[in-house]
Formats: structure tokens, sequence, C-alpha cells
């Protein structure tokens, strides 16, 4: 397609003379693997269709939210009746309360619920809640986890553990994230020596248990145990970031996977998104009652917001569970994704390609690599440019996966098996040129 006939590439240059980098949110920008952003102009079940009127499998699903697929029937009329009814009203309503009981029925560690708008907004609002719960104000998170872009988790690594993060944004002064302590995942030694060092000064800790941000890494079942052990004994709150797990890895979310493997085992708060919202801005964090009433207007914890509980959003978060409460629902997810990640490793089998994947219900996550990394160095020594190889010549043949090495995938009950199979010949295809050393087709820019 030449740049005069190609509409991403004429949106895409307007947008960055008025957006910066043309885009509302970075990785759509398509830095990590070059080319063109798609420009999406509609979308219905697992599908979207680009300002060219190209169709592609979709694999990202606005990141996760889209676990019906788009454009479900019953979520369509749900916020149709809503926006009828008014959009938003600054004043409290019924739908709040169903969603808030929804949450509560289906994730056991949740006895109280706060909706917001965002994951940032979420996961800010959780740390907040639990250094005023407990009076501290050290916590810890861990490399690679992503819990939105709130100034004190915008923090990588310090030189040691005795010494603090470092900002990874500009515009985040040092002295906000000095108390931030950020770990290895999956190190067990490394955690221990951080809570003998720190534990009685330490709010929380911060986990994506299955980690989607460095595209799909677990956390073991040993240090999931050690850090639920560390939390009790030192006084610390254990705070799943379930933004992108929570509704989409299994009903009850992550925590339910853990508790199935440690008897007994609940995370302490739950920030929630994503799925939650059925693709509208919804987020939540919830808890035992005890540390939510300390929320204003309850308790000494500010949090507020314009926009929260919003009436469409409750609408559609409240229609998608529905949906994904019915029987049966996420073992059919879960077929559909085992079925994609295992035709993609015999893909990649059958090529000779070095090729490792995972899932989790309607989550996954490959590399190009021998075997399964357990933490942030390991996912980086992937091989960029050939995954970029990879991308493109996948997007070439109109399935959409995620733009750069370290995002997962997601897979919708919209997704069919002649989807699937699509996609895994496609992947062969690619895998055949990468396996002969020839560019399947450079990006377009
Ligand atoms: C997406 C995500 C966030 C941030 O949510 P936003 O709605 O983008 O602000 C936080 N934590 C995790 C684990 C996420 O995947």
């Amino acid at each position: 397609m030449t740049p005069s006939t190609d509409r991403n590439q004429q949106l895409f240059d307007l947008a960055r003379k008025l957006i910066p980098g043309g885009v509302n949110s970075p990785v759509r920008a398509f830095r990590a693997v070059g080319g063109t952003p798609r420009f999406v102009q509609r979308a219905q079940g697992a599908y979207f269709w680009d300002a060219n009127g190209q169709r592609y499998i979709d694999y990202i699903g606005s990141w996760g939210p889209m676990i019906l697929g788009h454009g479900h029937p019953a979520v369509l009329e749900a916020v149709q009746k809503a926006v009828v009814d008014g959009f938003s009203f600054g004043a409290p309503t019924e739908r709040e309360v169903e969603l808030a009981q929804q949450i509560i029925d289906l994730v056991p560690s949740i006895e109280m619920v706060r909706l917001v708008s965002s994951g940032t907004e979420a996961a800010m609002s959780a740390i907040r809640l639990a250094r005023g719960a407990t009076g501290r104000s050290k916590f810890i998170k861990f490399e690679g986890c992503y819990h939105g872009h709130a100034d004190a988790l915008l923090v990588k690594a310090g030189s040691g553990l005795a010494t603090f993060g470092n900002p990874t944004s500009a515009g985040v002064p040092p002295e906000v994230v000095q108390h931030t302590l950020v770990l290895e995942y999956n190190n067990i030694e490394q955690l221990e020596e951080a809570f003998s060092l720190h534990g009685p000064e330490l709010a929380c800790l911060m986990i994506e248990p299955i980690a989607g941000n460095m595209n799909f890494v677990r956390a073991s079942v040993p240090f999931m145990k050690r850090c639920r052990e560390l939390c009790t004994q030192h006084g610390a709150l254990l705070v799943f970031d379930e933004v992108m797990t929570g509704f989409r890895v299994a009903l009850g979310g992550a925590q339910s996977v853990y508790a199935r493997a440690i008897p007994g085992f609940k995370p302490d708060l739950s920030v929630m998104g994503k799925v939650i919202g059925g693709g509208m801005p919804l987020a939540a964090f919830g808890g035992p009652r005890a540390i939510m009433e300390q929320l204003a207007p309850m308790g000494p914890v500010y949090q507020a917001g314009t926009l929260s509980g919003n009436p469409v959003a409750t609408a559609c978060g409240l229609a998608t569970l529905k949906e994904i409460s019915k029987p049966g629902f996420f073992d059919a997810l879960a077929g559909k994704t085992t079925s994609l990640v295992s035709g993609l490793k015999a893909a990649a089998v059958a090529e000779g390609i070095a090729f490792c994947a995972d899932c989790e219900g309607g989550m996954f996550g490959f590399f190009l690599l021998p075997e399964l990394p357990q933490n942030y160095a390991q996912v980086m020594k992937s091989d960029s440019a050939r995954f970029n190889l990879l991308f493109h010549g996948l997007l070439d043949r109109g399935i959409y996966i995620a733009p750069a090495l370290y995002e997962a995938g997601f897979v919708s009950s919209a997704h069919s098996d002649a989807d699937i199979a699509q996609t895994v010949a496609s992947a062969r295809e690619v895998f055949a040129h990468l396996a002969a050393g020839s560019v399947a087709k450079m990006p377009d820019a």
C-alpha cells in the first residue's frame, strides 16, 4: 500500500502532530516493533477492522477487558439501556450496589469494595489505604510488575536491598520513591532478606500474582506462599494487583488459582480493573471490612472520584460479569486458550524454533526462548528482533498480537476454533521464515 492510500499512515501522521507520539497510551505507537499502528475503525466478536478496512483476529481485546469479544449482544443491550437513563449523576445508584455485591460474591477475600475509573487509580488508592491502615510508609513491589502510573510505583530496583528504588520516569522526584523497595520476582531469598531488613516498616507487598506486564510469568507457589507468610508475620498487607488477572484467568481471579495450591490462601487487598468494566472505564479495590472502613467518609484515608461507579460503566461491567459467571464459561475459554498455545508450540517444534508458552483461563504468553522465564531479567533475554519479525509476519496475515514482547495475550469467548486454527497456521508460516533466516516482510516505515 502506498503512503497516499494507507489510511492508518495518514491518521498516524496527523495524530503525531496533535497527540504526543500520536497515541494516548505509549505501547499503541508500535515503537518496540516499528511500522504503522493500526487505527481501529470498528470491532465485532473476535475481530477488528483498521482504517483501511483490513480485518484482524484480535488477541489484545483492549488489553484484557473484552473477554466476551467485541459487541456482545447482552452487554450492548445493557449499555444502550443505561445510556438512555443518564451518563453520570455524582450521586449513588442501584447498579453500584449490585456490582459491589457481584464482586464480593465472586471473590471470597473481598468483604467491601470501592469503585474507581482506572487500574492506576485503584492501585494507587490501595497503596494509600495500606499505608493508612498500617501507619507505615514503605512497601515492596517487583521488577517487571506494572501497577499503573502513580508516581510511587514508577520505580526500578536500587543498587541494593538496603537502598530503595530509582524513578523510571522523569517528573518523579527521588523522594517520592524513597519508600518503594523493588525486588526480583520469584526470588525467595531476596524476599526474606527484604523482610528481615525492613519488616516492621512495611505497609504492604504489591504483586501481580500472574504477571502480565512482563509477558506472562507466574509467581511460583513456594514464592507466593512465602509472600503470604512474611506479610502475616510482619503485619504487612499482601496486595494482589488483579487488574489484568481478575475475572480473566478464572472467575475468582488468580487468587482462586493460588488458593487451589495453597489451602486457605487469600490476599489482604485486591485491585481489579479491565474485565470488571467490560471495556468501559471502571476499576475497583477491596478487602476485609476492617481495612476498607478506613476509607473516607468512614475513616481517615481520603479517596474520591467524580466518575467513580459511573452508571454506564457499571451496566457494562455487570452485564459482562453475568455472562462470564454462567456455568462452563471459563472451562470453554480455557479450552480455547490451551488449544491456541499448544497449537503454537507444535508449530514452533515443527519448524525448529525455540519457543515456550503458558496460559491460564483466557490469558496467555509466549517466548522465543527454550524455557519459561521466571523474572523480568530473563524475559528481557528474548530476542526482540526475532519477536518483531514474528509480530509483523502475523500482522501481515491478519493476526493482531501485542506489539511488544513484554505483553501478555488474551483470548475471548468469541474466538472460534477456525480463528485459532488460522492463527496457528499463520504462525507456522512465519516460524518457517524465521527458521530459514529470511525476513518475512520488513515493517513498512
Ligand atoms: C492495566 C494494568 C494496570 C493499570 O490499569 P489502567 O486502567 O491502565 O490504569 C494496573 N495493574 C495491572 C496489573 C495492569 O495490567
